[in-house]
């Protein structure tokens, strides 16, 4: 694989348009795109995402088969950095639909991706994921209540999920349910269905507001919804396994774009600590304000080389399902650390909707909860080391390490 440096090197000019883009046309536009129902979101957001299509940078990730601009995976990674940078500019370039599009142009039926994959990348409408229920814990998907029985040529599907970001601005949801009897192995019991939001018995029950901010993250109740049997995703059983497929690479593209919030906040951060003066000198001569550069700084460039890290693994078809997890636990809080920071430095300017950081905030206190809480993730990488030094086996970290420094093994 190519270096990451030469990569970045070889999409320079591609990161720049996009950031160019961002800055002048995105971040404008965020206070006004914040908390506003569809109608005057759309109004908005609709002319923003013609330009980016006119500017070349719509659906840079997606595969240029359904519509994207087929960028690798690695120059993607990197290029993601910048999107992330505002939650409205990952729509406004079409990434928000990549994960959903990317697993169903590979696991859909051919009838639902005619009708519908094309015009989900083309950005007519958002994808939806109904995994978690109120009812039971969810970080634990093997007890989902949702069922979905075959009749026919039919699913009929019964359950309550909530936390399904922008079913009130999706076409569709993909549903876990249970399909499979009891007797089957939690793990290949569950498949995905995908389901349109205007079936008859799919509701929005409500907008759930979190944090302070208007819901997109919607409590939905399945009431007998029928869709036809070609709406699996995949096989019968195969929701979860399905599911990780999603996940990898997903992971990989959040704490990319957690970096790149934190890059936003570091930047805020020192320009503050250097304009702002008290007690006779600015911010940025305090020794603990100098503390709070020192911590950011090490925790992003931490958190950078682990991300790629795990993308290189990722990406050469290696196992890096412990990489993954690990960027997932570090990158949530190295967000949420570095934001909380630069809301420090900004004293009482840093709470108001006048900085982008009391809105990142929020999002960056969701991070560790959602894709898998924190903990599930360090109880997992915890359990494989374990496992490997109850084999003797040991964890050697040179020899797992990517960039080539590993001694080589002596002869035996
Ligand atoms: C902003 C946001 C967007 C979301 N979007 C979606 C979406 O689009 N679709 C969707 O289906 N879901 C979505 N979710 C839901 C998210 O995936 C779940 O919240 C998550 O899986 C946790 O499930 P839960 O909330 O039921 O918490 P629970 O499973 O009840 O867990 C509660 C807490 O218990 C602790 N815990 C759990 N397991 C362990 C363990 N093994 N060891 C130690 N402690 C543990 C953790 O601290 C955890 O936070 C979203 C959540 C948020 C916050």
């Amino acid at each position: 694989m190519t270096s990451f440096a030469e990569l970045a090197g070889q999409w320079r000019p591609v990161r720049d348009k996009v950031e160019g883009f961002i800055e002048e046309r995105v971040y404008p536009l965020e206070a006004e795109l914040d908390d506003i129902d569809n109608d005057r979101y759309f109004a908005l957001m609709r002319p923003l995402m013609a330009e980016a299509k006119a500017h070349g940078i719509w659906a840079l990730g997606h595969p240029r088969e359904i519509g994207g601009q087929g960028l690798p995976f690695a120059a993607y990674v990197l290029i993601n950095e910048v999107i992330g940078r505002s939650e409205h500019a990952i729509v406004a370039l079409g990434t928000h639909t990549l994960q959903d599009a990317l697993m169903l142009h590979r696991f859909a039926g051919a009838a639902w991706k005619e009708r519908y994959l094309r015009r989900l990348v083309d950005g007519d409408f958002f994808p939806s994921v109904s995994m978690t229920e109120p009812a039971v814990a969810s970080s634990d998907p093997t007890q989902l209540q949702t069922t979905a029985v075959l009749e026919g040529d039919e699913w009929r599907i019964s359950g309550r999920k909530w936390f399904t970001t922008w079913a009130n601005r999706a076409a569709f949801s993909t549903v876990f349910a249970r399909t499979e009897p009891d007797d089957v192995p939690a793990h290949r019991a569950f498949s995905m269905i995908v389901v349109p939001t205007d079936a008859r018995g799919y509701r929005i029950v409500r907008e759930v507001p979190v944090l302070g901010m208007r819901g997109c993250h919607c409590e939905v109740a399945l009431e007998d919804v029928r869709v036809p049997a070609a709406n699996l995703v995949g096989g019968r059983g195969e929701g979860f396994t399905i599911a990780q497929k999603r996940l990898g690479p997903g992971r990989i593209y959040h704490c990319m774009r957690w970096l790149g919030q934190a890059q936003r906040a570091f930047d805020l951060m020192c320009r503050r600590a250097n304009e702002r003066v008290a007690f006779g000198s600015p911010l940025a001569s305090k020794q603990l304000v100098q503390k709070m550069v020192f911590d950011s700084a090490a925790e992003i460039q931490a958190c950078r080389l682990l991300t790629l890290d795990a993308a290189r693994k990722l990406d050469a078809g290696e196992d890096a399902r412990t990489e993954i997890a690990v960027i997932k636990v570090v990158g949530a809080q190295m967000v949420h650390n570095v934001v909380d920071r630069a809301i420090q430095v900004h004293g009482a300017l840093g709470v108001t909707i006048d900085t982008p950081l009391e809105r990142m905030y929020r999002h960056a206190r969701f991070a560790r909860i959602y894709d898998g809480p924190d903990e599930v993730h360090v109880e997992s990488v915890a359990k494989r080391i374990l496992r490997s030094f109850a084999r003797g086996d040991g964890w050697d970290f040179a020899e797992r390490d990517s960039v080539g420094s590993s001694p080589p093994r002596a002869a035996a």
